[in-house]
């Protein structure tokens, strides 16, 4: 057997461990140091945002969009239920209520027309996650949010590097948020960042990524001492990790080149499938530009799905399921609402599988992928009960 092929593997784009021998001369380990600092300007350069708060994880950053919202009990909060736990667990820590609306059958993201009708006095806050860097329908969301007068929060957890008509993801809402956990397109092992579009949120921000002190200001010599005025929590990141995420950022353009390369190498060796009608292949609308954080097929049939993972296991490649819709786990059938049924949501679930993708793969890895998923189809009526 040809050696096996991961279904992740983190990059490492060069100067990291020099980076991290810097901020250990520097001598500031903890949270708000040099590479805190030179992250964030990366990062607002490049999305034209006007403050980011590099934070420990998404999901920390995703619990400080929900503190900014200021939400408490019986407060409504839209998101689709095909997303990871932390866009929900973030806003129910506040009290709200997830409200689970169904995805487009494309994008698989927030289907914007059900949206609308979801709405309710209770609203407060959209939360438009970007199902693997394609951008979600923004004008009409952004429409929506400002009609209703409630929140836009983009979950861009997998949208770095990608745009919506030309914007970065992570820019277009009141706040967005990024993961540089190990399995997106930027990492740093474990971490994060806030966007604060909206200006009049950004001291608010601070003061919570710092445990609830106005240390900030303190920092910036505006006060004499810092003291406790707010909720808050250690949201912030250590100078190491933010060491390795600069050099993660700095070649950012590079590891998305790459990722689009072997996706559009996928794409033309499954496309013959895709046009008989057996698999479906992930698809980007023409004002978007995503950033090939996953590339996945839909299968016909859950059965289908499985016994395709079945057969890419047999020969060494990994592959991998996504989301359980979250209004079917059990935390989310006690603390979520749903509206209507789900359908998309439920059929994604069943028969979406992620194949191998990241920026050290091969194209021959992507060859031997797509190969062995034709030879499943080649057999299809008896998929996966020889050979
Ligand atoms: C990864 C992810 C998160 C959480 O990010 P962490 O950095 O792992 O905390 C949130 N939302 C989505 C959609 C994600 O994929």
């Amino acid at each position: 057997m040809s050696d096996p092929i991961p279904f992740n593997r983190p990059a490492i784009s060069g100067r990291e461990l020099a980076y991290i021998e810097e901020a250990i001369a520097l001598g500031q380990l903890s949270a708000g140091g040099a590479f805190t600092l030179r992250c964030e300007s990366l990062l607002q350069e490049r999305g034209g945002i006007s403050r980011v708060l590099i934070t420990a994880s998404g999901t920390a950053a995703l619990e400080m969009a929900a503190l900014l919202c200021d939400l408490g009990p019986g407060d409504e909060v839209i998101m689709p239920s095909f997303t990871f736990v932390s866009t929900a667990s973030a806003f129910v820590r506040c009290g709200a209520t997830p409200v689970f609306v169904d995805i487009r059958d494309d994008t698989l993201n927030l289907d914007e027309r059900l949206v609308a009708r979801a709405i309710t006095p209770r609203t407060r806050a959209i939360v438009a996650v970007h199902y693997g860097g394609v951008a979600c329908e923004m004008e009409c969301l952004a429409q929506l949010a400002a009609e209703s007068r409630i929140r836009l929060i983009e979950d861009a957890a997998h949208g770095i590097d990608a745009t919506y008509r030309g914007r970065e993801l992570g820019s277009l809402g009141d706040l967005g948020i990024y993961s540089f956990h190990e399995t997106k397109n930027v990492v740093c092992g474990e971490g994060g960042a806030l966007c604060v579009n909206d200006e009049s949120l950004v001291e608010r921000a601070e003061i919570l990524r710092d445990k609830g002190t106005d240390r900030q200001r303190f920092l910036r010599g505006e006060v004499d001492r810092y003291t406790w005025v707010d909720l808050g929590s250690s949201f912030g990141a250590g100078e190491l990790a933010c060491a390795f995420l600069c050099a993660q950022l700095e070649s950012a353009a590079r590891l998305t080149e790459a990722r689009r390369a072997r996706a559009g190498e996928y794409r033309a060796l499954l496309a013959p499938l895709e046009a008989e009608g057996c698999l479906r292949l992930p698809a980007t609308p023409a004002d978007a530009r995503d950033n090939a954080h996953a590339f996945f097929v839909r299968t016909r049939s859950g059965v289908e799905r499985d016994a395709l993972r079945a057969w890419l296991g047999a020969v060494g490649i990994s592959s991998v399921s996504h989301y359980v819709p979250l209004h079917s786990s059990r935390m989310g059938e006690k603390v979520g609402r749903t509206h209507g049924e789900l359908p998309v949501t439920d059929a994604a679930a069943e028969r979406l599988l992620r194949l191998p993708m990241f920026p050290g793969m091969t194209p021959e890895q992507v060859a031997r992928t797509a190969g062995e998923i034709r030879r499943f189809y080649s057999r299809s009526g008896r998929p996966g009960t020889d050979g």
